[in-house]
């Protein structure tokens, strides 16, 4: 029955937009992606390049002059938070930048675009406009889709076999003792509820801290958004119980939370949002992993195949029937690709389109075209070459931030270095053979500290193939 309702419930929701955008055509991008991966920058970049008209040769409606601007609007739900263009952009471009905080929650934002189109009618009715909504949530909560399938027994049982694996050991060991120490049965309390809870979220925190790039759901553990300390979030995984048991018992209360989780967190987002996308940019931070080594690249590729299982069809994806969906297009950026010198971009390309194979190969996307990009939605760096042994090694030249060490030198954050970043593998998969680690020199550098201004005098943020991403993404729906 809840799954008629969901259904009910997108079929209104798309009228409602229907209705509302009888005049104006709407569409609503999705960016998303694991935490760090750059969606905040990328958002920023996105909404300052087009109020702005920024430098994008790659973007056709610009270059073919029928661009004509856009404008920040207000967004129809008004119980959304909003993402904080203003704030971010100011980060970025204060007297000293900085990067500005990520993304935490889902947020959204409208931008009203306006444009001539290239279809001959069109002459004859001006400018046209499209409303586009740009909605940004963790990649996190995408791991949360099977949860729909399991039982909280199911939940548990994998939760613990996870927990009590070889590899967690440290990590899990105050959350598994805490375990020992407390019977399921005895009565619902929640001061044990809390400990438990506190307990999971530190182990599933922790892992994550320690290397492990995928997490296991539920995926608000680690991003709460607005439900940090609130009882859906209350629960952790519990041994089987072989007898039966009171409803009054510890072990219903938290089987009864995490069904809560389900319906009033997991399956409203799944309805309320997602379902709703008509296309989606999927951002990954490939070259943190690979600088990682074998294991956290194997490690991202699990975590984004379970995070693109949510946009695959078909008889594997029974959960996500009921959440009807449209998007129709997946854009799958490298992040920071300013991080290596241009000649290695294409290979950036091909380890990403290497990472995603395994999730695309196993269910069609719908229908859905899909592109890899590496991309820097904002490039930090510019670049060089260096002499070494009669050999000249392409550099890029940045300044990294405080604190950041490589080689035993820690750095001020205000001293510029030219840096030879590596070469990434011609061949994908040498990634994944423990011989053979890529070693890249990785940093993390200062945003821009000069920007230049346009004709206008608007800053203009400097990028890689941020305009392809663009052009991709929407370039179509402004023809
Ligand atoms: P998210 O919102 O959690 O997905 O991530 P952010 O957008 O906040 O990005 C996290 C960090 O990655 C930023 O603080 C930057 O240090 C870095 N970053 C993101 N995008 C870029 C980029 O295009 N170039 C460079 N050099 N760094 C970036």
């Amino acid at each position: 029955p809840t799954k008629i309702v969901d259904e009910l419930g997108i079929a209104l929701a798309n009228l409602a937009d229907a209705a509302t955008g009888s005049f104006t055509p709407t569409l609503r991008l999705g960016v998303t992606g694991l935490s760090r991966a750059g969606k905040t920058i990328f958002i920023t970049a996105l909404v300052h390049n087009l109020l702005t008209g920024g430098r994008l040769p790659g973007f056709t409606p610009l270059t073919e002059g029928r661009f004509i601007g856009a404008r920040l609007a207000e967004y129809p739900e008004a119980t959304i938070p909003r993402f904080a263009y203003e704030q971010h952009l100011e980060a970025l471009t204060a007297k000293t930048p900085y990067w500005p905080e990520s993304t935490r929650r889902i947020s959204q934002l409208r931008i009203v675009l306006k444009y001539q189109s290239a279809k001959w009618f069109s002459g004859m009715s001006g400018p046209s406009t499209l409303n586009l909504d740009i909605v940004d949530y963790p990649g996190e909560w995408l791991l949360d889709l099977p949860l729909l399938g399991l039982s909280f027994a199911e939940w548990s049982a994998e939760a613990l076999e996870r927990a009590n694996r070889p590899g967690s050991g440290r990590e899990a060991q105050p959350f598994l003792q805490l375990l020992e120490g407390i019977d399921p049965l005895k009565p619902a309390n929640d001061g044990d509820a809390e400990k438990l809870a506190l307990a999971f979220t530190d182990y599933l925190r922790r892992s994550r801290e320690h290397g492990a790039l995928s997490t296991l759901p539920p995926g608000r553990f680690l991003l709460p958004g607005d439900l940090e300390g609130s009882p859906a979030l209350t629960f952790a995984p519990l041994p089987a119980q072989g007898h039966s048991m009171r409803s009054t018992s510890l072990y219903a209360m938290l089987e009864h939370r995490y069904e809560a989780y389900k319906d009033q967190v997991v399956r409203p987002f799944f309805r309320d949002h997602f379902a709703r996308l008509d296309r989606q940019i999927v951002l990954v931070d490939t070259l943190r992993a690979l600088n990682a080594g074998p294991a956290a690249v194997a490690d991202l590729e699990t975590a984004l195949t379970s995070v693109l299982a949510c946009f695959r069809q078909g008889e594997t994806n029974v959960l996500l029937r009921p959440f009807v969906r449209k998007i129709d297009r997946i854009l799958f950026a490298a992040t920071k690709a300013d991080h290596v010198h241009h000649t290695s971009h294409d290979r950036l390309e091909s380890i990403l389109n290497r990472l995603v194979a395994n999730a695309t190969k196993r269910a069609r996307f719908a229908g859905a075209e899909t592109k890899s990009l590496a991309i820097a939605a904002i490039r930090a760096t510019h670049e060089g070459s260096i002499k070494e042994g009669g050999e000249t090694l392409p550099t890029i030249i940045g300044t990294p931030m405080k604190g950041e060490s490589l080689d035993g030198i820690t750095y001020d954050g205000k001293t510029e270095i030219a840096l030879f970043p590596g070469d990434l593998p011609a061949r994908p998969d040498s990634l994944f053979e423990d011989g053979a680690p890529v070693s890249l020199n990785f940093l993390r550098f200062v945003p821009p500290q000069k920007l230049d201004r346009n004709a206008e005098g608007d800053l203009v943020l400097p990028h890689v193939r941020f305009d392809r991403a663009l052009d991709f993404l929407i370039g179509d729906r402004l023809a």
